[in-house]
């Protein structure tokens, strides 16, 4: 990997250091497909903690750590009790993850502080960056962990007692580690930034160098049954059938002409299909399969919502069919905070960058966050949009790109002079 680094348009960050740092970082669990593997409150994840911790204590930051495990490093204001503006990230992996998924948003905010410092900067309110515990859900499966229960949205106890494969708890790793501090969950930000790689194809595709993120699509799962009746696949004539298989065609037709009439962020995935009997020869009994939609706008998912159910009901009906829907998981939208998008996008407009506002596709720390604090995101583009994959991809040029951005966010919001 070359460390070739251009000048960027601001030249605010040192992009060589912001580069050597992501690669040191990722020689903590290197995998050798050329990934990296610290799945959460592991010895690696461990490791890379206090690698990021060495290097933020030497740039003069404090660290604190609060009872979920999520660490704090701080860089003081001129006003030390101001709510700080907080960046960051995680830097816990997926087991065969890629080396910039989390880590890019935990070591982008500490080149912005290493930048201040550069500078001389004493911004008016604290700069913090945030490292939150178990992003991904892999090992202990609930993504999002610590930013949940550092948010309230979920509870400290029923998270330590999470297993993994080996029954080994969070709680368990969390008191072996030592990661349990005391900083108070929700404790005051001013706003929050999170810089992220995009982990999917739209920046790239559109030649755009970084991505405004307003938030974070909404998303429904439902399970749907359609039950018929088993009949011989050739005596049976075919207008007396009760065929879901039939009901099936329809529906998914259907539902993909939802997605179409709310493009471009609307997504609607069928999946998991199972058929009761499983035979060739056999009109089936029933139908189940699972279905995914999605879209930033809650009227709009509603509203899709509506569609999908009456198509459903409709489809079935026509072949003499029973329908059932299940909702097995609803997640609302998120909009960021106005004040803190237009942050974002005035400091991508000074360094002249191209930019467009986007949509987040994967849920991130932020989304959370974001229910305490003024939040926004910022994405860069990512090789073919590859993620969670030991080739995921970024050049350096694109990495300090996405900081510079950051930077100047960060020093308007934290008020720098
Ligand atoms: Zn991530």
């Amino acid at each position: 990997m070359s460390s070739a680094v251009t000048q960027t348009v601001t030249n605010q960050i040192d992009a060589e250091r912001l580069w050597s740092r992501l690669m040191d970082m990722a020689k903590v669990g290197a995998t050798a497909a050329g990934g990296s593997n610290r799945q959460a409150l592991s010895d690696d994840d461990a490791d890379g903690r206090a690698l990021f911790v060495e290097w933020a204590t030497a740039a003069g930051c404090t660290i604190a750590t609060d009872a979920v495990g999520n660490l704090f490093a701080r860089r003081p204001g001129k006003d030390p009790d101001a709510a700080p503006l907080m960046m960051g990230s995680h830097l816990d992996t997926q087991p065969t993850g890629g080396r910039f998924d989390g880590v890019y948003g935990v070591l982008g905010g500490l080149e912005v502080i290493e930048s201040l410092n550069d500078h001389g900067i004493e911004t008016e309110v604290p700069v913090e960056v945030a490292v939150w515990t178990n992003e991904e859900g892999s090992r202990f499966a609930r993504s999002m962990m610590g930013s949940g229960v550092w948010a309230g949205v979920m509870d400290l106890d029923e998270v330590r007692s999470i297993t993994d494969v080996n029954g080994l708890t969070v709680g368990d790793e969390l008191d072996r580690l030592d990661w349990a501090g005391d900083v108070p969950f929700a404790h005051p930000v001013s706003n929050y930034i999170e810089l992220h790689i995009e982990q999917g194809p739209i920046l790239e595709n559109a030649g755009t160098e970084v991505g405004i993120v307003t938030g974070v699509q909404g998303l429904r799962w439902y399970t749907i049954n359609l039950e018929g009746f088993p009949a011989h696949a050739g005596p049976t004539p075919m207008d007396l059938r009760k065929d879901p298989a039939r009901a099936l065609h329809e529906i998914l037709a259907g539902v993909y002409a939802i997605a179409d009439d709310h493009a471009p962020w609307a997504r609607a995935t069928a999946a998991m299909f199972r058929s009761d009997p499983v035979s060739p020869n056999t009109v089936p009994q029933s139908i189940t399969f699972s279905l995914d939609l999605r879209h930033p706008d809650k009227a709009v998912l509603d509203e899709m919502d509506a569609r999908m159910r009456a198509l459903v009901a409709e489809a079935a009906g026509r072949h003499g069919c029973e329908s059932s829907i299940g909702v097995d998981n609803d997640s609302p939208p998120i909009n960021f905070a106005e004040a803190c998008v237009s942050a974002v996008e005035r400091s991508a407009r000074s360094t002249n960058y191209s930019h467009e506002r986007i949509v987040s596709g994967a849920g991130h720390d932020a989304c959370y966050v974001a229910a305490v604090a003024p939040t926004s995101m910022i994405f860069i583009p990512c090789e073919d949009g590859l993620s969670h994959n030991e080739a995921e991809s970024i050049e350096p040029d694109q990495a300090a790109r996405g900081v510079e951005v950051l930077y100047g966010a960060a020093l308007e919001l934290a008020g720098g002079s």
